[in-house]
């Protein structure tokens, strides 16, 4: 062996290795980072390739300034939706108001991103993946912490031993399942069930949402450009979670039917395309809330660890930022202090977001005529302008800058 290969062969065993599960955005940032801090990363995805198009998710705040450092801002600024309005109607479809999201969201105009979700993945994919082992179309089937590592068992039949495993498996994270136990004693439901799926833009809708309410029930169209799909939500109040229908489509469908079965505006039409859909997506309206992130030489990031529920719109930012300081916490530190200090440093951002929704009193689905009727009201008197400033939420964290190990 030359010299140069020897001490290639050196620095290669002595790099310290993580696996990953999940390539959607926590996964792939957070391998970008160890990468960079000089860990040997593989990232194990059960789907067989990264997922295209998909629904909007904003990138906003702290976040910002993460996908920033890791030089895909000009990417992301190209994907931009640039959603321009956003109309309330009524039961009978008739125009409460019309306003710039960003008054909602608490999102700053002309700063915060907005894309589709493929697009960050890509993106974040594309930065990573020539310094990166992906494995797809494999999960983990069983980790054993027992010895000085921990030993994987893939579903595909491998077995290999790594320093640490990380779960950025999503808000149903097996991961966590393997490490933490069961998701019911972390998850907290927020009192909504949703649909999401694609129709045609037979609406002549464009950069827009348009939603219409009753109480507790809600029905948006979505187009992001001027494509001929639009992405339609069907959102609505469910006291307990409807867990029998979480496996079986069919069931959804029917759930979803019933319970709009007598509205008006264009719902018949939007339950009729549900009843077709091949990409149709059901879940709880919910949050991750662990009080802790890390079991042994184990931890979680993004919404394996703290899904914030799409009301928030936060957790893609969640899972950019978490990343960040996920890798750079253990950049200089070994496992059980590089997780104590990702926790130390990351839980009050992560909380002061999750904590921008309460069960059952998201604005944009009332679940009483009362709260309808006040949530029109603010609407009708909201200023036209949206704020130059964002939540504090949003930038509640200061990005360090991290040293690798030497
Ligand atoms: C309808 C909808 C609208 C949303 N809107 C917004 C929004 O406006 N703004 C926003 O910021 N966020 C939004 N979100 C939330 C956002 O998508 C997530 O918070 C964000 O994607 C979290 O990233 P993640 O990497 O932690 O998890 P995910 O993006 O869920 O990625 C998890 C990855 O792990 C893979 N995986 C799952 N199980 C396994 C396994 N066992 N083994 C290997 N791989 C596995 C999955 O295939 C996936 O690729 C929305 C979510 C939904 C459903």
């Amino acid at each position: 062996m030359t010299p140069t290969g020897l001490l290639r062969n050196i620095r290669t065993t002595s790099r310290r290795t993580v696996l990953i599960s999940g390539a959607g955005v926590a996964g792939p940032a957070l391998a970008f980072w160890l990468n960079r801090y000089g860990f040997a990363v593989t990232v194990v995805e059960k789907a067989g390739t990264l997922r295209e198009g998909g629904y909007p998710i904003d990138v906003r705040g702290t976040a910002l300034e993460v996908v920033r450092r890791m030089g895909i801002l000009p990417q992301l600024l190209d994907a931009h939706i640039d959603l321009r309005r956003l109309t309330f109607l009524d039961a009978d479809g008739g125009e409460v108001a019309s306003v710039n999201p960003h008054t909602l969201t608490g999102g700053v105009a002309g700063q915060d991103l907005e894309v589709r979700r493929g697009n960050l993945s890509d993106a974040l994919y594309a930065a990573v993946r020539d310094d990166v082992e992906f494995l797809f179309h494999d999960s983990i089937d069983a980790l054993d912490q027992s010895g000085h590592g921990v030993d994987v068992s893939f579903r595909g039949g491998g077995r290999r031993t790594f320093d640490m495993v990380i779960g950025a498996d999503g808000l149903h994270s097996r991961t966590r399942e393997l490490a933490f136990g069961p998701e019911e004693q972390f998850h907290r439901y927020l009192g909504y069930c949703f649909a999401g799926f694609t129709l045609r833009n037979t609406f002549g809708l464009s950069h827009e949402t348009v939603l219409w309410n009753t109480p507790g029930r809600a029905a948006a169209l979505y187009a992001v450009g001027d494509h001929d799909d639009v992405h339609a939500l069907l959102n609505f109040a469910h006291p307990e979670p409807p867990l029998d229908a979480f496996r079986n489509p069919e069931a959804q469908r029917d759930l979803v039917s019933a319970v709009f079965a007598d509205a008006g505006w264009e719902v018949p039409g939007m339950l009729a395309a549900l009843r077709d859909a091949d990409d149709l997506f059901f879940d709880a309206v919910s949050q991750i809330r662990m009080p802790r992130w890390s079991s042994g030489r184990v931890a979680l990031v993004g919404d394996a660890a703290y899904a914030p529920s799409f009301l928030t719109g936060q957790g893609s930012s969640l899972a950019l930022v978490g990343a960040y300081m996920l890798a750079g916490s253990l950049a200089d530190r070994d496992h059980t202090a590089g997780f104590a200090a990702y926790e130390h440093h990351t839980r009050e951002f992560v909380t002061a977001n999750q904590d921008q929704v309460g069960e059952g009193d998201a604005t944009l689905f009332p679940t009483t005529a009362r709260a309808l009727e006040q949530r029109n009201d603010m609407l009708r008197n909201l200023s036209a302008m949206p704020s130059t400033e964002g939540r504090p939420a949003h930038s509640a964290l200061t990005l360090p800058e991290f040293v690798p190990m030497r």
